[in-house]
């Protein structure tokens, strides 16, 4: 339930509508928005009686959530969330460009792909420093060195940095060196490590697990914001259906229902969705026009010497014809 305060509501009546519902037995947590409060109630597993609520000076009305996720529903919070990292809007009307390699392989070859991806427009780079490997046998990142490089990467070239936290062993060094944390396909109902997000003071970017439904992904971003951290970038990254041409499927209406649905930005990673070079351009190309809120994706100077996923994994000049195309269908578009 959602209890909504009168645009002139004082600070005293929210704290008191939220004693009021810990009375009750529940938690409520306030939901600031442009013209008013509200006050979303967590905890209960059925319908609340509301009459104690509705005589409490301030309070204007209680709205019923009908969906099983109540902070990150749009029930909850009618107006997009906008995520401001700096100078980086995501959730805005501008797409967020997220480019870099599948991991960190050497200071070298992050710098010189985050020059490359910075020249042409990339606001955020991404790379891997602990990756999860299908095989125990790969290349598993280089760790919290691969994190002192990205530090590096952001002193020399102001991008900002979005790296996965595999584990909780993990979390609390990767919230140290990132400007984002990227919550992994795999971890994505791994929930101690998404409360243990809730808890991180940056932004957190949650991929949809590999056969997750929308409300499954949305539930896991409850799980985050229930916490108390409300800066989540959700992610569609392909899912797995029994098409084998592809790596995985990219569900590409998945941005339309979870924009529906819910408040939160939405980007597309075309590189693991898609798992070839040549499909990520076109595939950017759709997720900008459905609406996603931005991409990332996979970019090498070398790919056939990349570590891993070198084969999904853009040249820099096909990331400046990316960018190029990204604009232009922002302009043809409405
Ligand atoms: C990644 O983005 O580095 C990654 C491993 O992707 P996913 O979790 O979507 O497989
Ligand atoms: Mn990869």
């Amino acid at each position: 339930m959602l209890v909504v305060m009168k645009n002139e509501a004082t600070e005293e009546q929210v704290r008191r509508v939220i004693h009021e519902i810990e009375n009750l037995g529940y938690r409520g947590i306030p939901i600031p928005g442009a013209e008013r409060t509200a006050v979303c109630i967590i905890g209960n597993r059925g319908p609340i009686e509301d009459s104690r609520l509705l005589a409490l000076d301030g309070v204007k009305e209680a709205i019923r959530v009908t969906k099983p996720y109540k902070l990150v529903s749009r029930e909850t919070h009618p107006r997009p969330t906008i995520i401001a990292i700096g100078d980086v809007k995501i959730g805005g009307e501008e797409p967020v460009i997220m480019a870099g390699p599948c991991a960190v392989e050497s200071e070298d070859q992050a710098l010189t792909i985050a020059h490359h991806v910075k020249q042409y427009g990339a606001q955020v780079f991404r790379g891997g420093a602990f990756k999860p490997r299908t095989s125990p046998y790969s290349f598993q990142g280089l760790g919290e060195k691969a994190l002192r490089i990205l530090e590096k990467v952001r002193k020399e070239t102001g991008l900002l940095i979005v790296t996965e936290a595999t584990d909780h062993t993990n979390i609390e060094v990767v919230e140290q060196y990132a400007d984002i944390v990227q919550i992994g396909a795999r971890n994505m109902q791994n929930y101690s490590l998404l409360r243990r997000a809730g808890h991180a003071s940056k932004p957190i970017l949650l991929k949809r697990g590999l056969a997750a439904t929308i409300d499954e992904l949305l539930m896991s971003a409850e799980y985050i914001m229930s916490e108390g951290n409300a800066q989540i970038i959700l992610c569609e990254r392909g899912i797995r259906t029994f098409s084998d041409n592809t790596r995985n499927t990219l569900d590409i209406s998945a941005i339309l229902s979870i924009k529906e649905v819910s408040h939160l930005p939405i980007v597309v990673d075309p590189s693991h969705a898609s798992g070839r070079r040549e499909y990520v351009i076109p595939l950017s190309r759709a997720a900008i026009a459905v609406g996603a809120n931005g991409i990332m994706v996979e970019v090498h100077h070398d790919p056939p010497h990349a570590l891993s996923d070198g084969i999904q994994s853009l040249y820099p000049e096909q990331f400046a014809e990316l960018m190029k195309e990204i604009k232009r269908i922002k302009e043809t578009s409405y």
